[in-house]
């Protein structure tokens, strides 16, 4: 029977060895001991997370006419982080415990750690060894470099802590060169890197990551029906567009201290991790805090002039911002599930089949014609539980009948059902049969 295996504790510990021996993901430079809280993407990582990148590209930019597509730069002006607020404000709480274990902590994440110990939240000193636990100070998340031979206070650039505010101070040369009038937006993926205190749970929190993010501008008073507008779709997304389970997901709306100070309104799409509850993606309604700013700090006028009603105005803007680190370690845990068959623990990655990273594998006849018919059937076994595992929906097998009767089996992952299909209506059967993985998976999304 099936397990409802994200709720097991070591679906986590499981999935990363995994992750490794088949080339999802892994620590950076490993075979110089690592580098703490960065990872590489192996050859199946990479693929699975330009599926996901595709999928956002799709469903924000390709298949409607109101969002732009930019890449900026990683490195700007950093009078644009003095001017978002980064430089002041970017900043966690760090605590240091002074006990056996030394570690370091994020004060605000310290009830979330003592209850992953199984400790009460309100239980005194560090998480890990109850040692006493200094005073909080201000850390500063934003990494610096120099840009120019010479690294003195004038260089001082930082790597950019998030993607949006390049769609910030490019809104004006958007709307002039696309012609555009609001409402529409401005989208963008790249990296982002932020020094994050305590790194956790894998590719969940690291220091280098990729973010998929959105800023649509809109008139003033129409922000909040925008705003709601932005999170049912972008919630629907995880679920349709995606098959992450609707079981385990759930929009939380920030209540009024939680709010940035900027913000009218913000909810977060959460994924039940077996840690808790994590963030996939915040949708903020940031008012004209952004373009106002960058207006007073670079002294460029940024508003926006309405020929509909001859008004000028700072668009208020409704920002989704997503992470593809966490969208593909939620969709591999959503995905992860075991199974007996006959006897034997069957690993399935139950992935959305464009999300998986092959959607079809080819078995290839066997190099010994000498094998008997029970021991081909055991190697191919062998051969779709490796399929299985790592979430390749069909697999086409072409055995030694094929040469007799010009035909192949097609077996797909989650029933294990196969279909003897002539070679001539190969292509049209695995399509049919794509659709009706895709069916199942969205099925399996919305009710499970
Ligand atoms: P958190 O509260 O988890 O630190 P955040 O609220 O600071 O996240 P945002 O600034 O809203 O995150 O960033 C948008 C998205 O970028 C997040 O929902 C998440 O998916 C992703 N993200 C942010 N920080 C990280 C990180 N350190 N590692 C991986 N992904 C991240």
């Amino acid at each position: 029977m099936s397990q409802p295996s994200p709720d097991s504790p070591d679906v986590l510990e499981k999935l990363v060895s995994m992750a490794k021996q088949r080339g999802f993901f892994f620590g950076s430079s490993e075979i110089y001991g690592g580098i703490n809280a960065l990872y590489d993407y192996g050859p199946l990582g990479a693929r699975m997370r330009r599926n996901v990148r595709n999928l956002w590209w799709t469903a924000m930019i390709e298949s409607r006419d109101d969002i732009e597509p930019i890449e900026t730069s990683i490195i700007m002006n950093p009078q644009v982080w003095v001017a978002s607020g980064h430089v002041d404000t970017f900043t966690d709480p760090l605590v240091d415990c002074t006990g056996t274990c030394r570690k370091r902590w994020r004060e605000d994440h310290l009830a979330d750690e003592r209850r992953a110990r199984g400790k009460p939240e309100d239980a005194p000193g560090c998480p890990e060894c109850g040692g006493a636990l200094t005073q909080a100070r201000q850390f500063n998340l934003m990494f610096r470099t120099h840009l120019g031979p010479v690294p003195d206070d004038a260089a001082q650039v930082y790597l950019r802590p998030e993607t949006a505010q390049g769609m910030f101070v490019d809104f004006t040369t958007v709307v002039q060169a696309m012609r555009r009038r609001l409402p529409f937006g401005i989208a963008q993926q790249g990296k982002s890197f932020r020094n994050e205190i305590s790194p956790s749970n894998s590719i969940f929190r690291t220091r280098e990551f990729e973010q998929m993010e959105m800023e649509f501008f809109c008139k003033p008073g129409t922000d909040l029906e925008w705003y709601r507008y932005w999170c049912a779709t972008r919630l629907r997304w995880w679920i349709d567009d995606c098959g992450v389970r609707m079981s385990r997901l759930r929009l939380r709306e920030h209540a009024a201290d939680e709010l940035s100070h900027y913000s009218a309104a913000t909810s977060d799409v959460e994924y039940r991790f077996p840690w808790g509850w994590g963030e996939l993606e915040g949708i903020a309604d940031r008012t004209d805090f952004d373009l106002r700013r960058h207006s007073e700090h670079s002294g460029r006028d940024l508003s926006y002039f309405d020929t509909d009603t001859n008004e000028r105005y700072i668009p208020y803007v409704i920002e989704p911002a997503a992470g593809l680190d966490r969208a593909c370690l939620t969709m591999l845990i959503d995905a992860w599930d075991e199974e007996e068959v006959r006897g034997e623990t069957r690993v399935v990655l139950r992935l959305h089949p464009d999300v998986a990273p092959w959607q079809l594998a080819v078995l290839p006849l066997s190099k010994k014609p000498q094998l008997t018919e029970y021991d081909e059937t055991q190697s191919i076994g062998r051969r779709y539980r490796r399929q299985d595992e790592i979430g390749t929906p069909l697999a086409i097998t072409v055995d030694f009948d094929s040469l007799e009767d010009n035909a192949v089996t097609i077996r797909e992952r989650d029933g294990m059902t196969q279909v003897r299909v002539p070679l001539v209506d190969l292509e049209a059967a695995c399509e049919e049969q794509l659709a009706v993985c895709r069916a199942a998976a969205l099925q399996r999304a919305q009710s499970d």
